[in-house]
């Protein structure tokens, strides 16, 4: 049955109403997103569910998280379509800030965490995870959620919240949710709508090339995480028009470059279709 949720956007207000869950023992789970939801998303509420006993979603396109040449503008917004799918997996609160009340005149924090942020995404948008860490952890100040999730998807993301909350003590535990794909495997994004339908057939070549790089890996045929990238970096660019902005085989635990596969790496990359940015990564262990 749906279950409408509560849909405020003044902080002081939702800290009431999630103090006064939290004193009547409420397990508080937070899943922080930018909106427009697809499948992904909401897989996230749908696993936190099983952990807590008050959702918490917060809506927010974060501004702080955008370089001034990318999509802040244009970042697809559909609040009311948001609620319905939020209705139907049940959620408690919809927590959606304004800029003025995120980043009122003479605002000067910011959070920075170091070396996890410094390849991958990090090497590519200036700024962007000191703009992700800040948001969540006014999130997490915010909220005082027991419990929040992230997905794998930003799997650089992932291990810069986890970073963050291990240094700064935040009484918070960091569950993740795996990658939703489409059925062609392309992940979820909500920057796939930006892709023209030449586009999106064109962009499953990146999972392709992930999927295959794994099992070339498993099968013995790649023995190191230099040979990975360049065998996945050829198969994307088996592709007409698809510019990669960045590919590597790292360390999964520390995004350090690695010369073995002794420990887990991640395979990750992020490709332009068009003006179109996507990332996806694989875990190979
Ligand atoms: P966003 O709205 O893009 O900021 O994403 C909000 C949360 O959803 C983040 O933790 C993302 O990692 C996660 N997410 C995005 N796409 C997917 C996906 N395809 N599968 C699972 N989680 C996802």
């Amino acid at each position: 049955m749906d279950k409408t949720p509560i849909v405020i956007k003044d902080v002081y207000e939702l800290q009431c109403l999630v103090k006064t869950q939290k004193n009547h023992g409420k397990i508080i789970g937070l899943v922080p997103t930018m909106g427009f939801f697809h499948e992904g998303h909401l897989s996230l509420v749908e696993k936190i569910k099983t952990y807590c006993d008050y959702i918490v979603v917060s809506i927010y396109v974060n501004p702080a998280q955008f370089s001034p040449h990318e999509d802040l503008d244009t970042y697809p917004r559909d609040l009311k379509g948001d609620i319905e799918k939020l209705k139907r997996v049940g959620v408690d609160l919809v927590f959606t800030p304004d800029c003025k009340s995120m980043y009122p005149e003479n605002y000067q924090s910011f959070v920075c965490v170091r070396d996890v942020t410094k390849p991958l995404c990090g090497n590519k948008r200036e700024s962007h995870f000191e703009g992700v860490t800040t948001i969540v952890a006014k999130l997490f100040n915010i909220v005082q959620p027991n419990i929040a999730i992230f997905g794998e998807k930003d799997y650089q993301q992932l291990l810069t919240i986890k970073q963050m909350v291990r240094d700064l003590y935040f009484p918070v535990k960091i569950i993740s949710g795996k990658t939703i794909r489409e059925d062609d495997g392309l992940a979820k994004s909500s920057r796939n709508s930006y892709l023209s339908s030449e586009d999106r057939e064109k962009a499953t070549i990146i999972y392709k090339a992930l999927i295959k790089s794994s099992l070339e890996v498993k099968n013995g045929n790649l023995k190191t995480p230099e040979n990975i990238k360049i065998f996945a970096a050829n198969i994307i660019l088996t592709v007409q028009g698809a510019v990669i902005d960045y590919l590597e085989c790292l360390d999964a635990q520390s995004l350090k470059t690695t010369e073995s596969l002794n420990k887990p790496v991640v395979l990750a990359c992020a490709v332009f279709f068009g003006k179109t940015r996507l990332i996806d990564n694989i875990i190979i262990k």
